[in-house]
C-alpha cells in the first residue's frame, strides 16, 4: 500500500513514529518560515508540517506548487502539536513531513470542496465526482451504506434469502410508464425495465421460497415531478403463509432495527390509523404526526355535524363540508399576516377561494372573518367544537369535500412547518391501513387499482365486488414517517379466479388478461401459498434518517429534474448504424 495511515487515523499515541499518508491538499497556509497542509481524504484530515531548518528545502519548493486537490504522498514524524484543533479528531498531532511527492497534480475544481461550498445545483451534478468529496454529500452515501448493510443484517436474521430478479422484462400497462429496451435479436419487440419486481415475488412465493427480499432497482417513466428520479432502489420483501399482521410485525422490526443500529434510536411501537381516519383528521393518506392540529369538521361528511347552515353564509350553506384546524397559541396573527396565509391558500397549487379564521383572544373573546353572519355564541360553539382555548387560532375552509381536504392538509404542513413542529430529527411513525381497493379514473371512466392488480380485498368486503366498488377495502397498508409515505404492500390474491375477476374490473379483456399475466395466473393453479408483502423505497428512507429533505445527496450519481445525467451526459442519441441493427427508423429530434 502507498500509505501506513488514512488522514483520520493518526493520535497522539502514535507521537514520534514515522507515517506515510495520501491524500488531497485540503489547503495550504504559507507563514514563510513554516507552511501548513491540510491532507485529506476519505476518513478526515491531517495537518502536514514544514519548518524552516528543520525540513529540507527542496520539500518547501515541491509544497509551494501544490495546488488545491493535488493528489501527494507524504512521510514524516507524527508530532504532537502546539495549538491544538479540538474540532478534529486527528487534531492533537502533526506530521512532520521528511519526504513529499506530488502523485499527481490538479486542475482548479470548479467550486469548493467544503462543507458549505459555492457550487450551484447544475454544476455539482456536472462534476458529481468533486461534489462526492464534500463531507455532506459523502456522510450521506455512508450512511445510505450503513441502512443496506443493516437491512441484510435484520433480513437475514429472519431467514429472507436474497434472490435477483431479472432487469429485462415485459411491458404492461398497469401502474406508471415503463422504460423500454427494444430487442435486437427480436426486431419490433421491446423489453420493459421493471417498475417493481412485483410479479417475480409473487412467483417466488410459489417456488416456495417463503421469505424473499431484494434490495432492487426499480424504473418509472414518470414526469419528474420534485425530488423523485427515474430509477430509485426498493427494499422489496414478500412472505408466504403470512396475514397483513405478520407483516408489520415483521416490518415494524426492520424500521424498528435500523433505527436501533443506525441512529440509536429506540422507537416506539408504530401507532396505526385506518385510511378512512387518515382522511378525516388529516386530510391525507400520509400524515404528518409530528404535531396535532387534526381536522375539525363543522359541517361533516364523515359526521353529520352542522354548525354553519342557516345563518346567511352563503359559502357555508351550498359547501359539502366546512373544514378546519385550530393552530395552538396563533390568535396574535395580524390582519396582515392572515391576509398573506390566505393568498398562500389561493395559490394556483393549492387553488383554495377563501379562508375562514376565528381568533380566540387571550381575553376570551371570539373575533371571525364571518362575524356578520355568526354570532359569538356561534363562534364559542365552534371553538369548543374544536378544543380551542384563549390565544388559539381557528382556520376553516370549505366546498367540495375531498377539495377542501387536501388544501386544508397543505395549511396544516404549513402552519407545522411555521410553528417549528416539523423537526427533521424527531421521527413520527404509522401504519395507515385499510385502503380502498380500487379508484375512479374520471378521465378514463374507469377502475383503477389503488395499490397494484394483486392486491387482495379484505375477505369481508368481497360481496361488495357486485355492489358497490368503491367501498371495497384491501388489506393494503402504507409505512408512513414524518407525512412521508416509506412503504408500501399487501396481501396478495393467490386465488386464479379472483385474480381474474380483479382484471376484469380493472377492464382486461380475458384475452389481454391472458396475454398481460397468463404467466401469474397459471402459477396461481400449481399451488400457489396464500402471501404478501412490501416494499420500501430506500432513497427516500436513507433521506429521512440523514434529516434531509431531498432523496439526491443519498444517490451516488443522480438525475437531475428533466431525468438527465447531466454528467455523462445522457440520454443521447445513438448513431443511425445502431439503429439500423435494431430495426428502429430514425427519430426526428
Ligand atoms: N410492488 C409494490 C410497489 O412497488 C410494493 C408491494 O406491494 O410489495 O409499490
Amino acid at each position: 500500500m502507498l500509505r501506513t495511515h488514512t488522514c483520520g487515523e493518526l493520535r497522539l499515541t502514535d507521537d514520534n513514529t514515522t507515517a506515510t499518508l495520501c491524500g488531497w491538499v485540503q489547503t495550504i497556509r504559507d507563514k514563510g518560515g513554516v507552511l501548513w497542509i491540510d491532507l485529506r481524504d476519505r476518513y478526515g484530515i491531517t495537518q502536514l508540517l514544514l519548518e524552516d531548518g528543520q525540513t529540507a528545502p527542496e520539500l518547501f519548493t515541491t509544497a509551494r506548487s501544490l495546488g488545491r486537490e493535488f493528489v501527494v504522498k507524504a512521510t514524516g514524524t507524527v508530532i504532537e502539536r502546539k495549538s491544538k484543533n479540538p474540532n478534529i479528531p486527528t487534531g492533537d498531532i502533526e506530521l512532520k513531513v521528511t519526504s513529499l511527492e506530488v502523485l499527481n497534480p490538479a486542475k482548479l475544481p470548479p467550486f469548493l470542496i467544503e462543507d458549505e461550498t459555492d457550487g450551484g445545483d447544475d454544476l455539482r451534478m456536472k462534476y458529481r465526482y468533486l461534489d462526492l468529496r464534500r463531507n455532506p454529500v459523502r456522510r450521506s452515501l455512508e450512511l445510505r451504506h450503513r441502512m443496506a448493510q443493516q437491512t441484510r443484517v435484520y433480513m437475514d436474521g429472519q431467514n429472507f434469502i436474497e434472490v435477483e430478479t431479472p432487469v429485462l422484462i415485459k411491458s404492461t400497462p398497469e401502474g406508471a410508464r415503463d422504460f423500454v429496451v427494444p430487442s435486437r435479436m427480436n426486431p419490433g419487440e421491446f423489453y420493459a425495465l421493471p417498475q417493481s419486481p412485483q410479479t417475480f415475488k409473487q412467483l417466488l412465493m410459489v417456488s416456495g421460497f417463503d421469505r424473499y427480499y431484494q434490495i432492487v432497482k426499480c424504473f418509472r417513466d414518470e414526469d419528474l415531478r420534485a425530488d423523485r428520479q427515474p430509477e430509485f432502489t426498493q427494499i422489496d420483501c414478500e412472505m408466504s403463509f403470512v396475514e397483513q399482521e405478520d407483516i408489520l410485525n415483521m416490518f415494524e422490526g426492520l424500521v424498528r432495527h435500523l433505527f436501533k443500529a443506525v441512529k440509536g434510536i429506540d422507537m416506539a411501537t408504530v401507532p396505526r390509523m385506518t385510511y378512512a381516519d387518515a382522511m378525516k383528521f388529516y386530510g391525507s393518506d400520509k400524515p404528518d404526526t409530528r404535531f396535532g392540529m387534526e381536522f375539525v369538521e363543522l359541517k361533516g361528511t364523515f359526521d353529520t355535524v352542522d354548525m354553519t347552515s342557516g345563518k346567511g353564509f352563503g359559502v357555508f350553506d351550498s359547501a359539502e363540508l366546512v373544514v378546519g384546524i385550530n393552530v395552538p397559541g396563533c390568535a396574535h396573527y395580524t390582519r396582515k399576516q392572515l391576509d398573506e396565509l390566505t393568498d398562500w391558500i389561493k395559490r394556483p397549487q393549492i387553488g383554495a377561494k377563501g379562508l375562514i379564521y376565528v381568533r380566540y383572544n387571550e381575553d376570551g373573546t371570539l373575533k371571525s372573518s364571518v362575524d356578520k353572519f355568526y354570532s359569538e355564541a356561534d363562534l364559542k360553539g365552534w371553538a369548543a367544537h374544536f378544543g380551542a382555548k384563549p390565544g388559539d387560532l381557528m382556520l376553516i375552509l370549505s366546498g367540495d369535500a375531498a377539495k377542501a381536504r387536501k388544501q386544508l392538509s397543505e395549511l396544516r404542513l404549513e402552519m407545522g412547518s411555521r410553528l417549528g413542529l416539523r423537526d427533521p430529527n424527531v421521527f413520527s411513525t404509522l401504519w395507515v391501513l385499510d385502503f380502498p381497493l380500487l379508484e375512479y379514473g374520471e378521465e378514463e371512466q374507469r377502475w383503477f387499482a389503488m395499490h397494484h392488480p394483486f392486491t387482495s380485498p379484505k375477505p369481508e368486503d368481497i360481496p361488495l365486488l357486485d355492489t358497490d366498488l368503491g367501498a371495497v377495502r384491501a388489506n393494503a397498508y402504507d409505512l408512513v414517517i414524518n407525512g412521508t409515505e416509506v412503504g408500501g404492500g399487501s396481501i396478495r390474491i393467490f386465488n386464479r379466479d379472483l385474480q381474474a375477476r380483479m382484471f376484469s374490473i380493472l377492464g382486461f379483456s380475458d384475452e389481454e388478461a391472458k396475454a398481460q399475466f397468463g404467466f401469474l395466473m397459471d402459477a396461481f393453479e400449481f399451488g400457489a401459498p396464500p402471501h404478501g408483502g412490501i416494499a420500501f423505497g430506500f432513497d427516500r428512507l436513507c433521506s429521512l434518517f440523514g434529516g434531509a429533505d431531498s432523496i439526491r445527496d443519498f444517490i451516488a450519481f443522480p438525475k437531475n429534474n428533466s431525468g438527465r445525467d447531466v454528467m455523462i451526459d445522457s440520454p443521447s442519441p445513438i448513431s443511425q448504424a445502431q439503429l439500423n441493427e435494431l430495426k428502429i427508423a430514425t427519430v426526428a429530434k
